[in-house]
């Protein structure tokens, strides 16, 4: 992915060797027409994973994960962080500690909208080490559906969130991969697409 790569480069802000800000364009504004490509680019990696439903989590997930929803031709769902007044009915609960928060969310999707024979992709801002991608695949699996993929806008493979995904046997597609950000300075991981 070629834009996202010069936006990384030229908009990403390095934060110690372990974070980057992207909140140009992902994380807090939005440039919908990177997000309308990162769409289009997930549903051509995905597209034969028979994929019935997207799963994302709130609030980073959600512009590429509705963009690859739109794409695919199905329903996107974001897990929310904070109990809903309005979330009554029966939901599916788990424990996800947050990497850039220093805190542990529940986070929280309702069981109306996720059932056995769903086929989810799960889609995420950042993998880091993994917390977030594994709280939202627990979730899948607890309602007996299968997890079609896991599909993340910018991997950093320094942290072990890619490495104990692809262990536990899950398909991990994602579009930028960083191998360092040590001396304020982004090194991507060769390209194997
Ligand atoms: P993980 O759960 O894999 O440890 O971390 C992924 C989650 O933490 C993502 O949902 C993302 O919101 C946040 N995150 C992790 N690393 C970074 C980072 O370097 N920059 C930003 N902006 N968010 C990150």
């Amino acid at each position: 992915m070629k834009l996202l790569k010069e936006k990384v480069m030229t908009e990403g802000i390095v934060l110690g060797d372990q974070v980057l800000k992207v909140d140009s364009f992902l994380n807090h504004q939005m440039d919908p027409v990177l997000m309308r490509e990162v769409g289009s680019e997930f549903k051509r990696r995905f597209a034969g994973e028979g994929v019935t439903k997207v799963l994302t989590i709130e609030s980073s997930g959600i512009a590429p994960a509705i963009m690859t929803a739109l794409e695919l031709g199905v329903p996107m769902i974001f897990a929310r962080k904070h109990k809903s007044l309005t979330l009554k009915e029966d939901i599916l609960v788990e424990k996800v500690y947050s990497f850039t928060k220093r805190e542990t969310n529940e986070i929280t999707v309702s069981k109306k909208f996720l059932h056995p024979e769903d086929r989810v992709l799960i889609i995420d801002d950042f993998l880091a080490n993994g917390e977030a991608a594994f709280g939202l695949a627990r979730i899948v699996e607890q309602v007996g559906a299968s997890v079609a993929g896991i599909g993340i806008v910018i991997e950093k493979s320094f942290q072990p969130g890619a490495r104990l995904l692809e262990e536990a046997g899950y398909r991990l597609d994602s579009l930028v991969r960083i191998a360092s950000l040590e001396d304020g300075t982004v090194t991507f991981v060769e390209e194997v697409h």
